[in-house]
């Protein structure tokens, strides 16, 4: 089978609405970017979850929604949940998770409402990702992929890359295979949440450049082989390629319990958030925000990557940088042929 990879452009109509219903969790990863003291610690009823997802519906018809946590699936009322965003037309709804699968959400959904369930596994075994995420969540998270093929859902994979486990992704596609996921994205760790603790105490987790480089492609390309579509964010910008910011041109929201509603996954440490919800209301928030921050031009590309994570950014003798960083949610995809 051949493949090809393009990057995947900003689309500046379609609205994408990453909705933490709680920030809850089982477990405790070692990457957790949740912050409750930012995020809140409120599991949002169902009745603030429909006001919430109605907003969104208003602004953009056919947006998207990915249901997140915490552990979304802890919620009791996801399943309620995910048809509300149905009844309000949103064009797809993913529910990202680790896997454990609380409340028998497979029985309370069908696939006809979730278009993917979305499963986060950082390692090619336990031996790779239990240190990272918890003793049995290898065992936990390949089941219930399992579980929900069994019942005809469509799964992807998320796997977190850092300096634990960089060196385990090549070993990634027979395990995608055996478990026959339908996409598989690849993710950097960013410096945030506990990472940035972890940071702050002069662990090095993010890889180099290019350690990078040379690990993922390679493996994207025996993935897709496999005929499974692979995502990876593309981190490093070519010297000829454009930079552009999300929160310039790009429509996406990350809403927490707490009410904040941010544009930039980077900014999501500090109160730089551009929107709070009041009421049924979106409302901006007075300056300086992180709307403010998307209008700074540097040279290094990211504004935030400079702020938050510089250890990933090379300068020559005179200081210029050697390369920029793309925004975070810029994409690299490679889908089979
Ligand atoms: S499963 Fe997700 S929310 Fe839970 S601890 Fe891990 S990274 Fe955090
Ligand atoms: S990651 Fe950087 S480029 Fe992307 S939205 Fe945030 S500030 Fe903008």
């Amino acid at each position: 089978m051949t493949s090809t990879a393009r990057t995947v452009e900003f689309s500046r109509d379609a609205t994408n609405v990453f909705f933490h219903i709680l920030t809850r969790c089982n477990l405790k990863c070692r990457h957790c970017y949740i912050n409750p003291a930012q995020h809140g610690a409120a599991d949002l009823s169902l009745t603030i979850i429909e006001a919430w997802l109605e907003i969104f519906a208003g602004r953009s018809p056919r947006a998207n929604v990915i249901f997140l946590g915490g552990e979304p699936t802890l919620h009791p009322d996801l399943a309620g949940a995910i048809r509300a965003a149905r009844r309000l037309g949103y064009a797809s709804v993913t529910v990202d998770t680790n896997g454990y699968l609380f409340h028998d959400i497979l029985d309370h959904v069908t696939p006809q409402e979730v278009d993917f369930f979305s499963f986060s596994l950082d390692g090619p075994d336990p031996a790779v990702n239990d240190p990272i995420r918890g003793r049995g969540s290898f065992a936990h998270c390949t089941a219930g992929i399992r579980a929900a093929r069994r019942r005809g859902f469509r799964t992807s994979l998320i796997y977190t890359v850092s300096s634990d486990n960089i060196e385990a992704l090549q070993r990634m596609p027979a395990l995608l295979g055996e478990l026959g996921v339908d996409r598989f994205f690849i993710q950097v760790i960013g410096i945030r949440g506990k990472s940035a603790e972890r940071a702050g105490k002069e662990e090095r987790l993010q890889v180099s450049k290019a350690d990078w480089l040379a690990a993922v492609a390679p493996v994207a390309r025996a993935v897709a082989d496999l005929g499974i579509t692979v995502t990876w964010p593309k981190v490093y910008l070519d010297p000829e390629e454009p930079f552009a910011c999300a929160g310039r041109v790009a429509d996406n929201f990350f809403i927490f319990p707490n009410g904040r509603v941010y544009r930039c996954p980077l900014c999501e440490d500090f109160p730089l958030h551009a929107f709070t919800i009041e009421g049924r209301r979106l409302v901006a928030t007075g300056k300086i925000n992180e709307a403010d921050l998307f209008q700074l031009d540097i040279p290094e590309g990211c504004v935030m990557n400079r702020l938050i994570q510089p250890a990933n950014i090379e300068y020559d003798a005179e200081g210029k940088p050697l390369h920029r960083i793309a925004c975070c949610l810029l994409k690299e995809e490679i889908s089979p042929r």
